[in-house]
């Protein structure tokens, strides 16, 4: 269901506490290093990451039965989002979208839809390896790729194959 004013102001307040606490977090890693990849490429409209989004949570939240309940609430009654299955490890939960429309593939409330979709894939960033989904249009790119990319450049190997490890290797 389409959210209406009231849930929109909700929904704002806590997009605005979702990216304070996200720039700091990111803030204080970046202090620590660089990150290894960058964004590359750009959004496709392909829908696929709104099929089944997924939070990670920590570990009070995790093992807290109340706190969680009050998370899976919210999330529910504000995002919309109903709890498909909770998966241990990773600590992620992983929810259906009440906003998601399968057949036209499209949000009945993108202008208020939570900081969690707007963000991604950023979020994948921080994983050591980021895995995007096959046909979304964005890319990481490894920042120290080069000498890797330029060895395969001179690699006697078939363009296709070359083509594939770039991509799986995150040097494009
Ligand atoms: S999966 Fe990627 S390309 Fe598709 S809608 Fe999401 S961000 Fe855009």
């Amino acid at each position: 269901m389409r959210d209406g004013p009231g849930r929109y102001v909700l929904k704002r307040g806590a997009r605005a506490w979702f990216e304070l606490e996200l720039g700091v977090a990111r803030r204080l890693r970046r202090l620590r290093g660089r990150p290894r990849f960058e964004l590359a490429g750009e959004c496709r409209g392909c829908a696929r990451c709104c099929e089944a989004p997924s939070i990670r949570v920590g570990r009070v939240l995790w093992y807290f039965p109340t706190l969680r309940r009050l998370f899976l609430r919210w999330q529910r009654s504000v995002n919309g989002f109903e709890l498909l299955r909770a998966e241990r490890q990773g600590r992620l939960f992983v929810f259906r979208c009440s906003h998601f429309d399968w057949e036209s593939r499209r949000c009945d409330s993108y202008a208020s839809r939570p900081g969690i979709c707007r963000d991604y894939p950023q979020a994948l960033f921080d994983q050591p390896w980021p895995q995007l989904f096959e046909e979304c249009g964005y890319r990481p790119r490894d920042r120290v790729g080069d000498a890797l990319g330029t060895a395969l450049q001179n690699a006697d190997i078939p363009v296709a194959t070359r083509r594939l490890l770039r991509k799986k290797l995150h040097l494009e």
